[in-house]
């Protein structure tokens, strides 16, 4: 255990995982510490160390498209900003249908990210082997391509913002739980940890699939439910595959990274909450492969290396929740990322810094505000391009 080292700190971080971490960097760079982040397991223990590595810009509102842009610009600076190299490879994503509704999300898709300055391609099917020769055609109608987006390693991207914030005089505790949210006269004041009190001006709630604990915690019910995903990497195989494949009609996706291995996951149902731990199951081995080799046929006679599982913190819009909540001044939200917090973590953590800060922010409230949620008569159209 990494003990605090002082009672009194300006911003306390609840989680130790990209976004606690990169929110914990962005605050430091603004000057706006001390800053302790309370991470109760090992470095990379929850969601940040067990993700796909996929990061893209296709999605199918504007707001998150703008989002990933600017993160995009920050992973390709990352070595040179943090001296750490995510290995961040531009291949691509590729999204298949292989319904005619699906074709028409896919249009949507690609009318918000080229409205956004980017070179988003519709597909016809026949297209497809261009970009992956390896894919079976069968039921394929039509697909999108954007070069620009791709996949990383995870782990030297929390190793890299963990260093950075260590070199900025930010405090990262390790095996620190945080048992309490202290309020007094109406606002979040501080915390209790498993290694003390700590005082605060303003609480961070980043702790992903475990954020509605912490807002419990705190008195405050949220909609946050986690939901466990499962994920596979095969044994390496010669290079293939460039960009991310993601099947729409059962959200298969998998990538081939540069060991050449073959990382995918496929939603198979679980009880939400967090109380099953992070095991792997047969019916997901037996689903994923099922899929992935309809797919790709060349796979059959491939041997699965590994196999783990990790928790999505999902909201019931599919966007994240950035900023304090309005029935407890000083408790700031950074969560609700589902599947894709790692890769908007550079920009989302940013906007997260801001809020802190008492700064206003680019973010529509509708989309992201924690008090959306309060709201009975909101209506929102929600992030649908959820898979990978
Ligand atoms: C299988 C899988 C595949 C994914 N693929 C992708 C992908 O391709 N691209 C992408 O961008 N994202 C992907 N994601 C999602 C991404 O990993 C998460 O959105 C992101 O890592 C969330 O980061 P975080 O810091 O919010 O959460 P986490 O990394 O989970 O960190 C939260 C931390 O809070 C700590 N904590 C919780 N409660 C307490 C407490 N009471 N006291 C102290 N500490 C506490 C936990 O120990 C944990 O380490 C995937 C996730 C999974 C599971």
């Amino acid at each position: 255990m990494t003990p605090p080292t002082r009672r009194s700190y300006r911003v306390a971080i609840v989680g130790g995982g990209i976004v606690g971490l990169f929110t914990a960097y962005h605050l430091l760079r603004a000057g706006a510490g001390p800053v302790v982040v309370l991470e109760r397991g090992f470095l990379s223990s929850g969601a940040s160390g067990r993700n796909g590595g996929g990061v893209r810009q296709q999605w199918d509102t504007r707001a998150t498209v703008r989002l990933m842009r600017e993160a995009v610009g920050a992973w390709k600076r990352f070595g040179r900003e943090f001296g750490t190299n995510v290995w961040f490879r531009q291949g691509g994503y590729l999204f298949l249908a292989t319904t005619p509704d699906e074709v028409g999300r896919l249009h949507k898709v690609t009318e918000a990210v080229r409205a956004e300055g980017l070179d988003g391609r519709l597909l016809d099917a026949t297209d497809v082997p261009r970009h992956a020769p390896a894919l079976s055609l069968d039921g394929v109608l039509g697909a999108t391509f954007l070069r620009t987006d791709g996949t990383l390693y995870p782990f030297p991207g929390v190793w890299g913002v963990y260093e950075a914030v260590r070199a900025l005089g930010g405090e990262v505790c390790l095996g620190v739980e945080v048992t309490g949210v202290r309020i007094e006269g109406g606002r979040a004041v501080g915390l209790t940890t498993s290694a003390g009190p700590v005082d605060a001006t303003t609480v961070v709630n980043a702790a992903g699939g475990w954020s509605a604990d912490v807002s419990r915690l705190a008195g405050l019910a949220v909609p946050n439910v986690a939901s466990r995903h499962e994920i596979l990497a095969t044994e390496p195989l010669k290079p293939f595959l460039d960009p991310m494949v993601i099947r729409l009609s059962d959200g298969l996706y998998f990538s081939q990274t540069m060991r050449g291995e073959v990382v995918g996951g496929l939603a198979v149902p679980h009880p939400t909450g967090t109380r099953a731990g992070v095991p792997t199951s047969v019916a997901f081995l037996g689903s994923m492969s099922r899929s992935l080799v309809r797919l790709v046929p060349a796979l059959a006679p491939v041997g699965v290396l590994r196999a783990w599982s990790g928790y999505y913190d999902d909201t019931p819009d599919g966007f994240p929740v950035i900023g304090e909540d309005p029935r407890l001044p000083g408790f700031v939200h950074a969560n609700g990322f589902s599947g894709h917090g790692f890769m908007l973590s550079p920009a989302s953590s940013k906007r997260v810094a801001k809020a802190v800060m008492g700064e206003p922010t680019d973010l529509d409230p509708a989309q992201f505000s924690p008090g959306r949620f309060l709201d009975p008569h909101r209506a929102a159209t929600p992030e649908g391009l959820q898979p990978g």
